[in-house]
């Protein structure tokens, strides 16, 4: 299994990460990557970018050096009842948007609470992937939360980075993921999570995980470069038919 673009990363856009976009577009390409996002914090968060950053991300080149960029945010599902602090006009400059719990913006609560504030989030219609929804400190239901995800077509992240550095205690309810969505018929992306460009594209663990349970890889909407345009295509975003052509060069390696 192998997968070649990356929906989640971040740059020194956010305090806590150590990478430029010029270091992303290179570790990229030395490891045979399609295609990589960039996914920082919207500012709601203490070290989160300002707006303006993901307004004027449209001065960055889409392709380098035959690897793509898409452009993203991490945005926070706000408390007590979901919703993400997105303004409405932002993701016309945006190619998609993640929605996560992060314990700066949303205290961990029961799973009540947190399942309706991701499905409060869902039915708001600004994401696409739901960020590492593995984290025990907010609790979910998964089987609703994956069927309301399935309704809207939007995903549920394994974020690789859950099962080494970050949100201890994530991996069970991972694999639980990764059964329910297979038992479900939906789907996933793979995200690395990356504060820092060596690690992008690491889906080490992420992976071990999906060949564990005999997980279909083509329920990873993020395997290769066409399927997950045509996954953003599905949401009417741009990109899609921008990146094309440049696409087309891996459609003939491409099964879905
Ligand atoms: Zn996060
Ligand atoms: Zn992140």
């Amino acid at each position: 299994m192998r997968i070649l673009t990356d929906t989640h990363a971040h740059t020194v856009a956010s305090d806590h990460a150590y990478s430029t976009v010029h270091d992303y577009f290179q570790i990229a390409r030395d490891k045979g990557l399609q295609m990589f996002s960039i996914t920082d914090h919207a500012p709601t968060m203490p070290d989160g970018a300002h707006y303006w950053h993901f307004g004027n991300m449209k001065v960055i080149p889409r392709v380098i050096d035959n690897i793509a960029m898409l452009r993203g945010i991490e945005a926070n599902i706000l408390e007590p009842t979901g919703g993400l602090d997105i303004p409405d006009r932002m993701m016309d400059f945006l190619d998609f948007a993640i929605a996560s719990f992060h314990e700066p913006v949303f205290a961990p609560a029961d799973k009540a609470t947190c399942t309706k504030a991701v499905l409060n989030t869902i039915k708001e219609g600004k994401c696409q992937i739901l960020g590492h929804p593995g984290n025990p400190n907010f609790p979910l239901d998964y089987e609703e939360v994956i069927r309301a995800a399935k309704d809207a077509n939007v995903v549920l992240e394994i974020n690789n980075s859950s099962f080494t550095h970050s949100r201890l205690g994530s991996e069970p309810n991972c694999r639980n993921i990764l059964e329910l969505i297979d038992r479900l018929d939906w789907k996933v992306s793979f995200g690395s999570d990356s504060h820092v460009a060596y690690t992008v594209g690491e889906f080490g663990k992420a992976i071990e995980h999906a060949q564990a349970i005999g997980f279909p890889e083509h329920r990873i909407v993020n395997a290769n470069a066409p399927r997950f345009l045509a996954f953003l295509a599905e949401h009417d975003k741009p990109v899609a038919q921008e990146l094309a052509e440049w696409a087309s060069q891996f459609e003939k390696a491409t099964t879905t």
